[in-house]
């Protein structure tokens, strides 16, 4: 009886281990971040997307390249979710990525030029629309990309949902809404389109 309550509690357990995805540490240089002070507190969640398309749109996934880009420019997020869905933690949550620069929510006003402190980010490798990538690539460039790497995959929502919950999880002012989980281009309007017209937000509830 009591070998048979164990083995039920261990299948039990290893049930939930399973469902956890497994995360891979890949940190970039401590340059690209900064420690968390006490007026660094997180409410807010921002998503983006990022590939090399301008340089190399036949190979616009290139994960080390992506990184070196971000170590070569000082920026970072604390999380990136590749085209099957698996997440990398480049930044640990105890330090603030620099993810989110300059910007201003017409909603949170306080937070003017302030987001990288208050936010987690989360960087989803994948190409917007023409329109979203104009800023960043000519018209006959973005032309040469193959259909299969615009827009989002279906691993990267599930792989998404999943650290949103874990997140929320960890940081209760978070709340499940469009005002603490925003866009990058909602904050740095002139400057970023991320995550573009072609992220679906109902695929994360919202
Ligand atoms: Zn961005």
């Amino acid at each position: 009886m009591m070998n048979y309550l164990i083995i039920s509690i261990i299948v039990f357990f290893s049930f939930f281990i399973q469902d956890k995805p497994k995360i891979i540490q890949r940190h970039l240089a401590e340059k690209c971040s900064r420690n968390r002070t006490a007026n660094d507190d997180i409410s807010r969640i921002m998503l983006h997307f990022c590939s090399i398309a301008p340089e190399e749109p036949s190979n616009p996934y290139d994960l080390d390249k992506i990184l070196a880009l971000f170590e070569q420019n000082g920026v970072s997020a604390h999380y990136i979710i590749d085209r099957n869905g698996q997440i990398y933690e480049l930044v640990s949550e105890q330090r603030v990525a620099y993810h989110a620069g300059k910007g201003k929510l017409p909603f949170s006003p306080s937070f003017e030029n302030s987001m990288n402190g208050h936010s987690i980010g989360i960087e989803m490798m994948a190409i917007g629309s023409e329109k979203d990538m104009m800023m960043f690539m000519p018209k006959e460039r973005y032309a040469q990309i193959d259909k299969k790497f615009i827009g989002f995959t279906n691993a990267q929502y599930e792989s998404l949902n999943w650290l949103l919950a874990d997140i929320m999880s960890r940081y209760p002012d978070i709340r499940k809404d469009r005002q603490h989980i925003v866009g990058h281009s909602e904050y740095a309007t002139l400057r970023r389109t991320d995550p573009g017209e072609l992220f679906d937000w109902k695929k994360i509830g919202l």
